[in-house]
C-alpha cells in the first residue's frame, strides 16, 4: 500500500561494471511505486549527500572487484569510513540497509560490502533490514529480487521506529540485533521474505544466526527443469500457474538511426582504456590437436608502447563482437539496410527511469554496425526484466506466455536452466522467438557495455624484452535447446580467427610487424597490487597453476632465471610449481620450457598430475593439484609456516581454487594440530598477509 507522503531515502552505490548502478536505479525506480523517494548518489558524488549529517535511511548496494578491493568509484568512500580517529558513535544517527554484490567463484567473497557494514556497524549505525550478499556465480537476481522486495516493509518500518523511539526498542529486541525484517503475525509478506533471505543469504560475519550459504544454489541441485521444458515450451505446473512478473523497466532512450556519411574507420575504440594497439609476432597453440580444450600461446609486440609489467600483471585485451553475430542481429532488428547509418541516442523526456543517463560507452556518431560491434555486449545472458521487456514487443500469444514465464517468479527455475546455465545471448532469444521485434532502444537500455577480457601476462620483460605473452583456452558453448549451433567465446573466439592465419605459417607471421596485414590488438594494462615475486628473493614459494592457471608462474620463473643468471652471488628460496592437466601428452602446457627451469635450478620442484590418464604402477597418482599439495602437505606447511614463505594460486575459480583452498586448511590444520575453525584463521591471516594470493577467474 502506497505511502502517502512520499518519504525519502538516501540510495548510495559503488559499482564497477554497471551492475551496482543499474540495482540502485531499479531500487529507485521502485521507490516511486512503494510512495518512497530514493535520492541515488554514486559514492563518489561526496559532494551530493553527508552521512555525518543523514537522518533519513540510507540504503547501500556496492560491488567488489578484483581481488576483493572496493570498486575505483567507492575507494574514497571506504577510506573515509576507515579512517581511525573517527569516534565508535560517529554513525550512531545512521540506520541503513546494505545489498552486496560479489561473485562466490572469488575467494573474496563480496568483501567491500562486509567491510563498508563492518565499518558501519563499529562506528555505531545500525541496520534496519538485514543485509543481503548477492552472488554473480549463481545470479544476482536470486538475492537481489527478494531483498528489494522486502525493502519497502523494512523502510516503512524504519520511518515508523524513528518516530517511535520506544517502538524501535521493541522491534530490536524481536527481530535480533541485525534488524532482519520482523516477522508478525499480520505481516506474512515480510516473514516470507525473511525465510527466503536466510536461506539464500551468504553467512554474515555480523550475524551468526544466519546459516552459511549454498553457493552452488540455483545451478544444480535442488532445482530442475522438468523434462519435456525447452526454451519456447513449459509443461504443467508453470504452463498452467498464474505468473508473478516482474515490473516494466522504464524506457528512456530515444534513438535515431540518421543517414550520414560519416565512415567507422573514423572512430577509435570507445574505451580509453585500449591505448595501445599492437601487433601479434607469434602464436603457438600448446595443447595438441586431440585435447579437450585448444590452449594457445600469443606474443605481442609491446616496445611501441609506453607498457610496463611484472609477472603477475594482467592485460586487458578490447575485442569486438563476432562480425557474423553482429550482421544477424542487424537483420533480425530488420536494420540491415541501416547497419550504416549513425546512431543518434537522446534521453526521452517523457521517460520515468530516476536519474537516466545515456551510456557514455556509445560514442557520438557511431555507425549501427560499430555499437553492436564495440560498445554492447551483445551476448551478455538476458537479465529477467529484458525479457519482461520483450514480452511486450512479441506478437504471438504462445511466445509472449513463455517469455512472461521465463521472467516469472514462478518459472525460476526455468530461467536458470534454459537461459542463465547455457549463457543465451538476446540474439539466441530473439531466433527462439521469432515474433518478437524489439527496438534498438530496448537493447541499448538493457545490454551492458561491451567489456575487456583480462589474461594474465605469461612472460618476464627481462627474459623476452619489448615481448608480451599471454594464454588462454578456446572457450567453446556447445548446442542446446537454444541454441541451433556450437559458438565460441566472444573474446577467445576472435582471438583464435585473429592469429589462425600466423598458425598456418607456423606460428609467426610471414610480414614486418609494422606492415597493415599483421594482426593486430587493443590492450591495455591490468597491474596486480600482490600478485608478484616476493621482492626478497630468497623467500621460498609454492605456485599452484593447473591448465592456463600457470601463465603468470611461466612469467616468474623466466624473470627469476634471469635473475638469477645476473645474480650469481644472491641466495634465491625454492620454488615450487603444481601443474596438472587432463593429459600429459595432450595439454601438458610449457612441458619443456618448465623441464628446462628444474635443469637449470630456477624451478626446484616441479609436481605434475593428470586426471584423466590411468596411473603408471600399482599406486593410485594424485589426480589434481590439490592431491599433488597434500602429498608434499610437510614442505607446504615448513615453507608457508615456518619459512614465511608465499603460496600463489592461478587459474579456475570454480573449483580447483576452492579444493586448494580448502587442502590447504587441511594441511594447516594437521601441521598445527588445531580444528578446522582454528586452521581457517590462520589461512586467512596468510592471506591477509599476502603470503596467500590467488589470481582466479571463472
Ligand atoms: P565469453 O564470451 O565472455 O564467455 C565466458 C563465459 O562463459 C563465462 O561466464 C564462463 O563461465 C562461461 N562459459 C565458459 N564455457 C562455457 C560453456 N562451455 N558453456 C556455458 N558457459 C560457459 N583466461 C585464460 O584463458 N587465461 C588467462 O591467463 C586468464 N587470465 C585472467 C586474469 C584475470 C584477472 C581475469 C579476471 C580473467 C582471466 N581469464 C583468463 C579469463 C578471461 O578473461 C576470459 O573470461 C575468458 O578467456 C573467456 O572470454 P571469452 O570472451 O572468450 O568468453
Amino acid at each position: 500500500m502506497p505511502c502517502e507522503v512520499k518519504t525519502r531515502f538516501l540510495l548510495l552505490y559503488g559499482s564497477q561494471s554497471g551492475q551496482a548502478k543499474a540495482i540502485a536505479e531499479e531500487i529507485c525506480q521502485q521507490a516511486d511505486e512503494h510512495g518512497f523517494k530514493g535520492d541515488i548518489c554514486c559514492m563518489s558524488e561526496s559532494a551530493k549527500y553527508n552521512l555525518e549529517t543523514e537522518t533519513d535511511p540510507v540504503v547501500i548496494v556496492v560491488s567488489t572487484t578484483g581481488d576483493g578491493e572496493p570498486p575505483e568509484k567507492a575507494l574514497q568512500f571506504v577510506k573515509g569510513i576507515r579512517t581511525k580517529t573517527l569516534p565508535p558513535d560517529h554513525y550512531a544517527h545512521l540506520c541503513y540497509a546494505l545489498l552486496a554484490l560479489g561473485d562466490s567463484n572469488y575467494a573474496e567473497f563480496c568483501k567491500c560490502g562486509k567491510t563498508i557494514d563492518k565499518r558501519l556497524q563499529e562506528l555505531g549505525a545500525k541496520h534496519f533490514y538485514a543485509t543481503g550478499h548477492a552472488d554473480d556465480g549463481v545470479g544476482l537476481e536470486l538475492v537481489v529480487d527478494p531483498w528489494i522486495e522486502g525493502l519497502w516493509e523494512a523502510i516503512r518500518k524504519a520511518y515508523s521506529n524513528m518516530s517511535d523511539p520506544n517502538q524501535e526498542r521493541n522491534d530490536r529486541a524481536r527481530t535480533g540485533q541485525n534488524g532482519e525484517p520482523a516477522e508478525s503475525a499480520d505481516n506474512k509478506q515480510v516473514a516470507d521474505l525473511k525465510i527466503q533471505l536466510l536461506r539464500i543469504n551468504d553467512s554474515n560475519d555480523l550475524s551468526p544466526d544466519l546459516p552459511e550459504p549454498s553457493l552452488d544454489k540455483g545451478k544444480s541441485g535442488t532445482e530442475t527443469t522438468p523434462l519435456g521444458a525447452s526454451l519456447t515450451t513449459s509443461i504443467s505446473p508453470l504452463s498452467e500457474s498464474t505468473l508473478n512478473i516482474p515490473a516494466l523497466p522504464p524506457q528512456y532512450i530515444h534513438v535515431e538511426l540518421m543517414n550520414t556519411t560519416t565512415k567507422e574507420e573514423n572512430f577509435i575504440p570507445p574505451d580509453q582504456e585500449a591505448e595501445h594497439q599492437v601487433p601479434v609476432t607469434r602464436a603457438v597453440q600448446l595443447s595438441r590437436e586431440d585435447a579437450v580444450k585448444t590452449a594457445l600461446l600469443l606474443e605481442l609486440d609491446i616496445s611501441g608502447t609506453h607498457i610496463s609489467y611484472q609477472p603477475g600483471d594482467s592485460l586487458n585485451v578490447f575485442c569486438p563482437n563476432n562480425s557474423g553475430e553482429v550482421e544477424e542481429l542487424i537483420q533480425r532488428l530488420g536494420l540491415a539496410e541501416m547497419r550504416e547509418h549513425c546512431v543518434h541516442l537522446q534521453l526521452r523526456t517523457d521517460t520515468k527511469k530516476k536519474a537516466a543517463q545515456l551510456p557514455s560507452y556509445v560514442p557520438e556518431k557511431s555507425t549501427l554496425k560499430y555499437l553492436l560491434t564495440w560498445c554492447l555486449e551483445i551476448r551478455s545472458i538476458p537479465k529477467k526484466a529484458f525479457l519482461r521487456a520483450l514480452v511486450d514487443y512479441t506478437t504471438n500469444a504462445a511466445e509472449k506466455r513463455r517469455l512472461q514465464e521465463l521472467c516469472s517468479k514462478q518459472g525460476s527455475s526455468d530461467y536458470n536452466h534454459l537461459v542463465r546455465d547455457p549463457n543465451l545471448s538476446v540474439l539466441e532469444l530473439l531466433l527462439a522467438f521469432p515474433s518478437c521485434s524489439p527496438p534498438l532502444s530496448l537493447l541499448i537500455e538493457q545490454l551492458p557495455k561491451l567489456r575487456p577480457r583480462s589474461y594474465s601476462a605469461a612472460s618476464s620483460s627481462l627474459y623476452h624484452p619489448g615481448k608480451l605473452h599471454f594464454v588462454f583456452n578456446i572457450v567453446e558453448f556447445p548446442q542446446c535447446s537454444g541454441r541451433a549451433v556450437p559458438r565460441r567465446g566472444v573474446c577467445t573466439g576472435w582471438l583464435s580467427e585473429l592469429i589462425s592465419p600466423i598458425l598456418q605459417q607456423h606460428g609467426r607471421p610471414s610480414r614486418d610487424p609494422d606492415s597493415a596485414l599483421v594482426p593486430k590488438v587493443s590492450i591495455g594494462l591490468r597491474p596486480s597490487t600482490a600478485f608478484h615475486l616476493p621482492s626478497d628473493p630468497a623467500v621460498p614459494f609454492i605456485m599452484v597453476g593447473p591448465g592456463t592457471g600457470v601463465a603468470p608462474f611461466i612469467g616468474f620463473l623466466q624473470h627469476r632465471a634471469k635473475q638469477r643468471q645476473e645474480n650469481p652471488d644472491t641466495e634465491f628460496g625454492e620454488t615450487w610449481l603444481f601443474f596438472g592437466c587432463r593429459h600429459k601428452d595432450r595439454e601438458f602446457l610449457f612441458r619443456d620450457e618448465l623441464e628446462h627451469f628444474v635443469e637449470n635450478g630456477t624451478l626446484t620442484h616441479l609436481k605434475v598430475c593428470f586426471s584423466r590418464d590411468a596411473p603408471k604402477g600399482p599406486e593410485p597418482a594424485p589426480k589434481y593439484v590439490q592431491h599433488n599439495l597434500c602429498l608434499h602437505a610437510q614442505d607446504v606447511a615448513r615453507i608457508l609456516l615456518q619459512q614465511n614463505g608465499c603460496i600463489y594460486v592461478c587459474g579456475d575459480a570454480k573449483n580447483m581454487a576452492k579444493d586448494v583452498n580448502e587442502t590447504l586448511i587441511e594441511i594447516v590444520g594437521k601441521e598445527l594440530t588445531v580444528d578446522k575453525l582454528e586452521a581457517m584463521k590462520v589461512v586467512a591471516e596468510l592471506r591477509d598477509k599476502k603470503c596467500y594470493m590467488q589470481d582466479v577467474w571463472a
